[in-house]
């Protein structure tokens, strides 16, 4: 079984109020791309990897993949306007020999490479597989600034990356998203609507997302306290 790595690192990072594109602000000495090409480039059944950048980072973005010493081949590509038309773009790139395309976003780097390996394991057998965990929190529906409802939270999981999918039903996703004009946040939304199984597998509270400076500064700390793996 073959993997490809798509690794969606295009974004802006306005919510984090930088200057540097969010997958460049440094984080623990390091870019914050760094980490997610770490983490594949250990992944045994990862084979190739796809990088979608901001166009004008592409040189910037090859320095990083070459400062992480990993060996598998690396292409790099500019982005969408979407996170949706960036992954689109990559998955134009995956070889055409892998089974499985696992997809991760740059701003989460402490995804480990065990969660990369199951997530690709399970997709392999079901179809597709996430990372995702429960909800803790009790959910509100607002409306203005007031409480209308209480959602019952049981069932309900926080979608996390990576995500893996076997390659042609995440392209065929892809196909009929464009096709249709549907817009989604992760590609498991466009995937679940083909009607395919999509599994879930145990992710981690410290696979968080960064998005805002207060993130930013967990992830400092997580690295500082060496609770990454
Ligand atoms: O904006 P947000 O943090 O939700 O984006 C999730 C991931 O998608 C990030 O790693 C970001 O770099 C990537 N992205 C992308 N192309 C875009 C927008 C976001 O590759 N146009």
């Amino acid at each position: 079984m073959k993997a490809s790595a798509i690794i969606v690192a295009a974004g802006s990072g306005r919510r984090l109020g930088c200057d540097l594109p969010k997958a460049f602000v440094p984080l623990g000495g390091h870019p914050m791309l760094y980490y997610a090409v770490r983490a594949v480039g250990a992944v045994k059944d990862i084979t190739e990897a796809v990088i979608t950048l901001p166009a004008e980072m592409l040189g910037e973005g090859r320095s990083v993949v070459r400062g992480t010493g990993v060996d598998i081949p690396v292409k790099l590509t500019a982005g969408g306007a979407e996170r949706q038309d960036s992954v689109r773009i990559a998955l134009a790139l995956v070889s055409a020999e892998s089974d499985v395309v696992v997809v991760h976003d740059a701003a989460r780097p402490f995804a480990s490479p065990r969660l990369f390996g199951e997530s690709i394991r399970a997709a392999y057998l079901a179809g597709g597989a996430i990372a995702a965990i429960p909800v803790s929190d009790t959910l509100k529906q607002v409306d203005g600034d007031a409480i209308v409802a209480t959602a019952p939270r049981i069932g309900l999981y926080c979608a996390q990356t990576p995500q893996a999918f076997r390659r042609e039903l995440l392209a065929r996703a892809h196909d009929e998203a464009t096709r249709d004009r549907i817009a989604a946040t992760d590609d498991a939304e466009l995937v679940e609507r083909l009607g395919a199984r999509v599994a879930i597998v145990e992710g981690s509270s410290l696979n968080f997302k960064i998005t805002t400076r207060d993130d930013l500064a967990i992830a400092q700390a997580v690295i500082a306290a060496g609770l990454t793996t």
